[in-house]
């Protein structure tokens, strides 16, 4: 999917041979060992990865996904569109993804930490806050961040914050990071409802996904006056066309792990939910979610993509033809949680620390001008908003090949 959307941009852009090439292949890919003592006794060896796109423009940037379908080819297209992601929001870095085929759900703390410490050490040589930072993504959180971090900082002899972002505040973590990517998606969507005159008073939404980014996005798409009617995770959706209250939800949620079995509302497969007619539709989960089996059906006047690469080329060339949808891609629609990564790494490197509000005013600023420049370039030169995006985004990167030559 990452190729083949990179190949049909670099047509677009005439992208001459030698920089396609160039743009196109990850630096570097890491796969490691991680052998862990687990509580039973027994030792068991995982695969870590680290996939780190291109370092043209700074060090590179990216989460760490625990999750039991990763593997080098996912890392690598996640990297890329970390890549593409960070130059369309300007922000001076490469992309980078990283991750374990674990499945975190099934593992003690003890064990998660092990685990994380182990694979730190593995790849200890290859990150750093001049070489490639590291963050939460699905399956991780502020916790994974600071065992990274005390891992990183134990080695070097002194506390280096800026190695990860996404830490816990106390530690150097950013105010405004755990919320940002979700926060992001609500004011993107916002800006949509105005840009295609959407009227928020009775809009609907469902969502898709109710971990960091999905929960957040929820709140956020609420404060619109939008009613959340349905929502899902990986064990399965609820639906209740009057509205969900979300205090409630996010109880049931901190109680039980999952939304199922919350009360006032039906039960319904992630599959269904996708096809619920609604307003605004967000995927918040995983990739190739919105396929050609189902991108004819899906029923909503804006499509914000909070995961990255929920909608598969084939469902791209369908949805192309439904003028009726409008379409935040996911290089910009989750961009919030790398931009105050940015952020966070700023101040972790000036040990100067900002306030929630200059936080947010200076995400909500970067995403207004991205947007901005993502609706003017479709609009001028007639493409969708994703081909749009990505255009900005890997012309940047293609740019900065150009200019810094190649080496010898
Ligand atoms: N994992 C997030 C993403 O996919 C955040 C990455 C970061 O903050 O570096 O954009």
């Amino acid at each position: 999917m990452a190729c083949a959307q990179f190949d049909e941009v670099a047509d677009l852009l005439e992208i001459g041979q030698r920089e396609r090439e160039r743009v196109k292949y990850p630096k570097r890919a890491i796969t490691v060992a991680v052998p862990v003592n687990m509580d039973d006794g027994s030792t068991q060896v995982f695969t870590g990865f680290r996939v780190q796109h291109h370092l043209s423009l700074g060090p590179t940037k990216g989460g760490m996904r625990y999750h039991p379908d990763v593997a080098l080819g996912e890392v690598a297209a996640l990297a890329m569109w970390m890549s593409w992601k960070c130059a369309l929001t300007g922000l001076p870095y490469g992309g980078a993804k990283g991750g374990v085929t674990c499945d975190p759900g099934k593992m003690s703390i003890q064990e998660l930490e092990r685990l994380t410490r182990r694979f730190t050490q593995e790849i200890i040589g290859f990150i750093g806050p001049q070489i490639d930072i590291p963050a939460p993504d699905m399956g991780t959180n502020e916790q994974t961040m600071a065992w990274m971090m005390d891992t990183y900082s134990t080695h070097s002899g002194y506390s280096v914050p800026g190695v990860v972002t996404g830490k816990p505040v106390n530690l150097g973590g950013s105010l405004g990071r755990r919320e940002s990517t979700g926060r992001g998606v609500g004011f993107l969507v916002g800006r949509a409802m105005e840009h295609i005159k959407l009227a928020p008073e009775n809009t609907t939404a469902v969502i898709q996904g109710f971990g960091n980014v999905g929960s957040v996005a929820a709140g956020s798409i609420a404060r619109f006056g939008t009613k959340i009617i349905a929502v899902s995770d990986a064990f399965g959706g609820i639906y209740n066309a009057k509205g969900l209250d979300l205090n409630l939800l996010d109880a049931h949620v901190t109680k039980n792990r999952t939304v199922v079995g919350f009360p006032e509302a039906e039960p319904i497969t992630n599959e269904e939910l996708l096809l619920i007619p609604c307003d605004i539709l967000v995927p918040a989960a995983l990739e190739r979610q919105i396929t050609k089996d189902n991108a004819a059906r899906i029923q909503c006047r804006i499509l914000a993509e909070a995961a990255n690469g929920p909608t598969t080329p084939e469902a791209d060339a369908i949805i192309a033809q439904r003028p009726e949808i409008f379409v935040i891609p996911d290089i910009l629609c989750n961009a919030g949680g790398v931009v105050v990564s940015y952020f966070e790494w700023v101040q972790d490197l000036q040990s100067f620390f900002w306030d929630e509000a200059e936080v947010m005013g200076k995400l909500y600023r970067i995403l207004e001008t991205a947007f901005k420049q993502t609706v003017h370039t479709a609009r001028d030169k007639k493409l969708t908003m994703r081909t749009a995006a990505l255009s900005i985004g890997i012309k940047r990167v293609a740019d900065a090949k150009k200019q810094r030559g190649l080496f010898p």
